[in-house]
């Protein structure tokens, strides 16, 4: 828990990274960093009833609380983001938690809320001893609820992030993708963190829900009190606390310029992505939820170039269902028609968890069980998962990928898995696409270095480049305090990228990169001239490089990304891509490199 913040009334600039663009003028919202506190007080035994009254009632108006929230952003959000209070209500309900809670009550004399919170934090301290994430995980949910019934019992105001009534830019020191997940557009306008990167999953899922925001502050949460104003710009990566009157003239200025951009851009909609020359490339978007659909044909894209799944089992007690995740998907295949989508299987691990999975915790998470070696050490939750993509392969252009493949061996182990699934649904007459495209996605160095043996076996490449730099250069990429040595610029990194397009391409398949660097529109033209055939990108990213691909020659392209390759340090190639930029896109160059 972090100490009494200082109050501060002058302007103040703070330097994050940016994460998702745009930019708000708001108030803020503080989320999650208030402590679990409660006034003590003796009470006499005739008290005790009365308290043990109190503390029921206080259990049953959260519960009212937590239902009514669960069906207000089921209602607003989708059931998806509304599973995460069923998971509240367990706490709620755990009858030795209640008991332990009265049984002290009896012994010791205080008032409820004093108990209560001393059991609580007994449990938060055990917890967080606990080896495994599962357990780990249970310490938000406790606190979540813990402070709803303090609430209640003190009769204080409710302030969680659905609660928000006003328009406001939160503020936390760290925010999961699951808690970003439920952020709802209207009423949460940016948000701000102190830690995380650019890659990081909460900042991906911001561009997927279109809110600016500004990640690895460091300090936001000491600096900021609730009620402030900020003006947050997250193409730039910066945050304003209480600016003067001058400075949000100067913002509102900006706002009015980017959206103006914004709107030009999407008249490239319903245009062709080729080149000045007419070399044609695939334009697709991200996805996290089956609802991002509706942006991704909104901002003009040809498909879907990663689906990623494990959001489908987030915020929910339990697994997803074969005939939940079959609906799903089937219902993203036939509205992306006649454009295909790629689902990738569950990519869990790394900065996403899911609570009710025993995966225990681990020194380094990034290099760890994750992903396929999850899944392939998990048959039966992977099995499930394949037979609810092929039976929705029926309906569609559906595509499918196996993350973080790190050679051959795991590529085929998972496809022995696949045929075996696909043999079941054959028996029974399910009708499924026999030949669906299975591919590998590139993102772990060994399996680049070794693509042109994966080549031979799979029917398509997706590089990660978020994982692949992370790698590459032993970078974690969510830690703010390495985030310069991040990146996509780097030597190794673009041969690597050569490496994978090249062997790829001697195999005739066909190769696409899903990793942020896609949506980092001065890169476009060294990816363009290094011959990637598919651009996968958060949606609002894509009238971005159509725009880039438009106002290009492919020959350019090319000569410019031999030159990159030629160059000795990432930051020659990132002022070298810059410089590029603007002769490309002169207009857009600046306001959108966040350069
Ligand atoms: C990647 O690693 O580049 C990628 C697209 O996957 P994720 O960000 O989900 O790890
Ligand atoms: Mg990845």
């Amino acid at each position: 828990m972090k100490g009494p913040r200082k109050s501060i009334r002058k302007q103040m600039q703070l330097k994050g990274i940016p994460a998702a663009p745009g930019i708000v003028i708001g108030k803020v919202y503080i989320f999650g960093t208030e402590e679990l506190h409660a006034p003590e007080r003796k009470i006499t035994s005739e008290e005790v009833p009365v308290e043990i009254a109190r503390f029921k009632r206080a259990l049953l108006e959260t519960r009212k609380e937590i239902i009514k929230v669960e069906k207000k952003i089921s209602h607003e959000m989708g059931v998806e983001h509304g599973r995460i209070f069923s998971a509240h209500l367990l706490v709620l309900e755990d009858p030795v938690l209640v008991e332990e809670v009265i049984t002290r009550l009896k012994k010791k004399k205080k008032n409820i809320e004093f108990v209560f919170v001393e059991i609580l934090d007994k449990y938060i301290d055990v917890l967080s001893e606990a080896k495994d994430e599962y357990l780990r995980d249970r310490i938000s949910d406790i606190m979540d609820v813990g402070r709803r019934i303090l609430r209640n019992l003190l009769g204080a105001e409710t302030r969680g992030m659905e609660d928000l009534t006003d328009k406001s830019v939160v503020i936390a020191y760290d925010l999961s993708p699951s808690h970003t997940a439920m952020m709802h557009k209207g009423r949460v306008i940016g948000f701000a963190t102190d830690i995380g990167g650019r890659t990081s999953h909460t900042a991906i899922m911001a561009k997927s829900l279109e809110i600016p925001a500004v990640v690895g502050l460091e300090n936001v949460t000491d600096v900021i009190r609730n009620g402030d104003t900020v003006i947050l710009d997250g193409t730039h990566g910066v945050v304003i606390v209480n600016p003067t009157k001058r400075f949000v003239e100067k913002y509102e200025k900006e706002q009015k310029k980017y959206e103006h951009i914004e709107k030009g851009l999407f008249g490239l909609k319903t245009l062709s992505s080729e080149t000045l020359d007419g070399h044609k490339v695939v334009l697709a978007g991200n996805i996290e939820l089956p609802e991002d659909v509706a942006s991704v044909i909104a901002h003009g894209a040809e498909g879907i170039g990663l689906y990623r799944t494990e959001y489908f089992y987030m915020n929910r007690p339990d697994l997803p269902s074969e005939e939940e995740q079959f609906n799903a998907y089937k219902s993203v295949a036939m509205r992306i028609k006649p454009h295909h989508v790629i689902i990738r299987t569950l990519d869990i691990g790394g900065d996403k968890f899911l609570s009710h999975l025993d995966i225990p915790k681990e020194m380094n998470p990034f290099l760890g069980w994750r992903a396929i070696r999850f899944c392939l050490a998990s048959p039966v939750i992977f099995k499930t998962q394949l037979r609810a993509i092929l039976r929705a392969s029926a309906f569609g252009k559906l595509k499918l990928m196996y993350p973080m493949i790190s050679g051959i061996t795991e590529f085929r182990q998972a496809n022995v898995l696949l045929e075996d699934v696909k043999s079941g649904l054959r028996k029974k007459g399910i009708p499924f696409n026999n030949d669906i495209e299975v591919g590998a996605m590139i993102e772990v160095p060994s399996a680049a270095m070794t693509s042109n043996i994966i080549a031979k076996e799979a029917d398509f490449f997706s590089i990660g480049t978020n994982d692949l730099i992370q790698y590459a250069l032993a970078v974690d990429r969510v830690n703010e305090k390495i985030a310069y040595l991040y990146e996509p610029t780097h030597p190794a990194v673009l041969s690597l990228i050569r490496m994978v397009i090249d062997n790829g391409h001697k195999e005739n398949i066909s190769v696409g990169l899903c990793g942020e660097m896609a949506g980092d529109i001065a890169m476009v033209a060294i990816l363009l001239g290094l011959g990637l055939d598919e651009f996968s990108a958060s949606p609002i990213a894509i009238p971005e490089i159509k725009k880039v691909v438009r106002s290009i020659e492919y020959s350019a392209a090319k000569v410019i990304a031999q030159k990159s390759l030629q160059m000795q340090t990432g930051e020659e190639v990132r002022l070298f891509a810059n410089a590029r930029l603007k002769e490309i896109v002169p207009d857009l160059a600046d306001e959108l490199s966040g350069k």
